[in-house]
């Protein structure tokens, strides 16, 4: 092969291509090309999309965002109304603003267009169908081929899968997951003076359904209204959705849009890789299990997922990019898995005993302290639950009592 052909051919090979457009991608797409490679983000639907989503935006998010980006919040949230199931309701103030909230399609094309001005390439409309590292559309062993549904093959020295948790990348690494739940969400166009008695507060309800809880999330002329519960209790967790609604004398206004998304959460030893291809955001199963918050694990995901594919994509052999992938793997270990881990036990706690959840957030003023810390980013629920002996024993007693229960 000439020199020149061997550039011409470079040429058409992307260090580092990205799929789905969501934070984790548009995070990943965003640092490897600040990385300085050459980048292409690739999203089957156009943009801006729409995705079944809450847009709470907590502090860790805030934090992971690219330098200079300004978040396009709808209400900054300064009080929580808790509920159970409806009843004993109570109320918690701060001053200061817990956590923001903002609409995903705006939001997210705000996090592409600071990838496309960081140097990434977009292309929007086009569904990926799958990827391949060994065969016949692989011309070489440094060469990941990414397929797109209409047949057109794209070549990249490495791969990120952040195509969400219905994903194709995540089959093809192997990811496995411990816990899947399906969020049930309608967007409620409000008139003002109901809009005016939920601005700058949201409503936390937790469910009648083992590990489930629904939430209002005020933003300006629209309610977004939300249930998340275990799958395969679809009609179940509907019917809380349509309760909730009710109760909360909402049934009389027509949403704008009424949408279901599933969340999937990773097993501790879920593979985050395979070969050149890295996984990121929903489509590793990475989320907080208990408040199924995802949005800061998809921006701290996407980035890291992003630095380690622009190492992968200058890797001379397999040795190297699998050295590569392992060090992302370690440093999502290290991060989210052991925030995952709390969250997991957390999330076991809250199925068993939403009551004691409710009276323990509601009563006790250092417990409703720790949400506001966490919603704010402050500290996180790892951290936490390492730094204060109260909050790790109360976790053990709670972890003991389970396991004699059975
Ligand atoms: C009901 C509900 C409420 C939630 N509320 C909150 C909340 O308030 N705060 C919070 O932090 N988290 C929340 N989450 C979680 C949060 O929405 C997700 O964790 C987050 O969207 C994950 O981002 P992502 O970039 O990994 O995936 P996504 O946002 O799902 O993005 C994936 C992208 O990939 C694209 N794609 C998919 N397949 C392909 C393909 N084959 N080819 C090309 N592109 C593809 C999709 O079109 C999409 O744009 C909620 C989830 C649900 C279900």
């Amino acid at each position: 092969m000439s020199s020149e052909q061997a550039a011409q051919d470079n040429e058409q090979v992307w260090d580092v291509v990205v799929v789905g457009a969501g934070p984790a991608g548009a995070s990943a797409a965003h640092a490897a090309a600040c990385a300085g490679r050459r980048v292409l983000l690739l999203e089957k639907a156009e943009l801006p999309r729409y995705k079944t989503c809450g847009g709470g935006i907590i502090g860790p998010s805030r934090d992971s965002l690219p330098p200079g980006f300004t978040l396009p919040l709808r209400d900054r949230v300064h009080a929580v109304t808790f509920s159970l199931n409806g009843r004993l309701t109570r109320t918690r103030r701060s001053k200061s603003m817990l956590f923001g909230l903002i609409n995903r399609p705006e939001f997210d094309e705000g996090l592409v267009k600071a990838a496309k001005d960081a140097g990434a390439e977009i292309r929007t409309g086009v569904a990926v169908s799958r990827v391949e590292q060994h065969g016949a559309t692989v011309p070489d062993r440094r060469t990941v081929a990414v397929v797109l549904s209409g047949g057109e093959v794209i070549l990249a020295r490495a791969v990120v899968g952040a195509d969400g948790s219905a994903g194709r990348i995540g089959a093809h690494v192997g990811v496995k997951l411990d816990q899947v739940d399906l969020g049930l969400e309608a967007e409620i166009p409000v008139p003002p003076t109901v809009a005016e008695d939920w601005k700058g507060r949201v409503l936390i309800d937790w469910g009648p359904l083992p590990g489930s809880y629904g939430w209002v999330f005020p933003k300006g002329d629209t309610l977004t209204v939300g249930v998340i519960s275990a799958r395969g209790e679809g009609a179940a967790t509907k019917r809380y959705l349509e309760d909730f609604i009710a109760r909360l004398g909402l049934a009389g206004f027509e949403p704008a849009v009424s949408s279901g998304h599933l969340t999937r959460c990773r097993t501790d030893d879920s593979p985050l890789s395979r070969g050149r291809v890295l996984v990121a955001g929903d489509a590793a199963g990475l989320l907080e299990p208990w408040t199924r918050e995802g949005i800061s694990f998809a921006l701290r995901s996407g980035r890291l997922a992003g630095e380690w594919a622009a190492r992968v994509a200058e890797a001379h052999d397999a040795v190297d990019a699998r050295r590569q992938a392992l060090n992302y793997a370690f440093a999502i270990k290290a991060g989210l898995g052991v925030e995952m881990s709390v969250g997991r036990r957390m999330h076991a706690v809250f199925a068993r005993r939403p009551g004691l959840l409710h009276a323990v957030l509601t009563g006790f003023r250092p417990a409703w302290n720790a949400f506001a810390d966490i919603t704010r980013g402050t500290t996180t629920l790892g951290e936490l639950v390492r730094s204060h002996p109260l909050a790790r024993r109360a976790l053990d007693v709670m972890d003991r009592r389970q396991a004699k229960e059975g």
